[in-house]
């Protein structure tokens, strides 16, 4: 019987085990494949307190599990197939194994969401890309398309310049959602040029990407463009699957929680991503992952 088991290896997962085992509890964090989460596909982190110069996302979470691991976190490398929830009762199906707990801190993140056109599916691995971090090298000298005009595009976007010939960063609207420090960046890069007001019908190509099928939201115009890469970055969807018939959750999937990051059943907490909140970031969900330990904490003294 653990004391809490956590759900998922990115920063809120690991700093919630950082707490839990700080408290000598006996905490199992489970993540599916090395910890990490979104982070690990993010080059280069520049908004979380504590490094001036900015720090590798690699190099960050690798820190991060250090420090818990050194206070006794025990990581399992495991999925998570199935959670059974309730105020009495917790068991989590990992691997092989039920595991019983008294509390469970959700981490399991967001992941990208798709665009739902045509060719998208086909061509995944193919010129369809969801990481730049991970993919950019190979289109070195090439012509490729963001989607997308979030932080998320707008780093991306940036980052791809360092590779390729021309960036075209395509917005279905005529502001971008990204900050505007990032925005000025963006702009200021030549190799990025901006399609505004339009969305991507088609992803063209067979065996790999050969373009995009493109419309213009305003005159409805249909045109071409030749790419051979497509990065989409569009949002993120909740990793919630798990929990979807069990706990409480907002219209888009996201685990609502009160601000002591409890769940609507007593002894599941939530913390990042996953969660409903205003704001996804690595140090929101660093902070939100102390304080659903520290609550874990408050729930298991008040059970006994
Ligand atoms: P996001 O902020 O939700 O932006 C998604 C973008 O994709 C928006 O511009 C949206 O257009 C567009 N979009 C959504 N659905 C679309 C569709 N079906 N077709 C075409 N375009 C579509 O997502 P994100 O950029 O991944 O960021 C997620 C969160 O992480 C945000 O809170 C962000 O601030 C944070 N983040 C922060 C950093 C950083 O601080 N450095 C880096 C990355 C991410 P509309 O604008 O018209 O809705």
């Amino acid at each position: 019987m653990y004391d809490i088991i956590i759900i998922g290896g990115g920063p809120a997962g690991l700093t919630a085990g950082l707490y839990g085992a700080r408290s000598l509890l006996k905490v199992l964090l489970l993540e599916r494949l090395a910890p990490g989460g979104q982070v690990l596909t993010t080059d280069w982190v520049e908004n979380y307190p504590g490094f001036p110069e900015g720090v590798s996302g690699f190099e960050l979470i690798d820190r991060m599990k250090k420090q818990a691991e050194h206070f006794g976190l025990e990581i399992r490398n495991e999925e998570v197939r199935k959670v059974e929830l309730s105020d009495k009762k917790k068991r989590v199906f990992a691997g092989k194994e039920i595991l019983e707990t008294k509390a469970v801190i959700l981490c399991c993140g967001a992941n990208w969401k798709r665009l739902g056109i045509e060719g998208e599916d086909k061509l995944i691995g193919k010129g369809v890309s969801y990481c730049a971090t991970c993919d950019a090298p190979f289109y070195r000298d090439q012509e490729v398309a963001v989607i997308g005009g979030g932080d998320t595009a707008l780093e991306e976007a940036i980052f791809l310049t360092r590779f390729a010939k021309k960036i075209y960063l395509i917005h279905r609207r005529d502001s971008l959602r990204g900050t505007k420090l990032l925005q000025e960046r963006a702009k200021a890069q030549e190799k990025i040029v901006f399609l505004w007001e339009t969305t991507p019908l088609k992803i063209l190509g067979q065996q790999g990407v050969e373009g995009l099928e493109l419309q213009h939201v305003k005159t409805k115009e249909i045109f071409q463009k030749a790419v051979s890469g497509v990065f989409v970055f569009i949002g993120t969807r909740p990793n919630s699957d798990l929990v979807k018939n069990q706990l409480e959750l907002s219209p888009e999937g996201f685990v609502k929680t009160d601000a002591d990051m409890q769940s609507s059943i007593p002894g599941i907490f939530a913390a990042g991503d996953v969660r409903a909140k205003l704001l996804r970031q690595i140090s929101t969900a660093v902070g939100e992952g102390a304080t659903a330990a520290f609550a874990a904490e408050k729930y298991l003294e008040s059970r006994k």
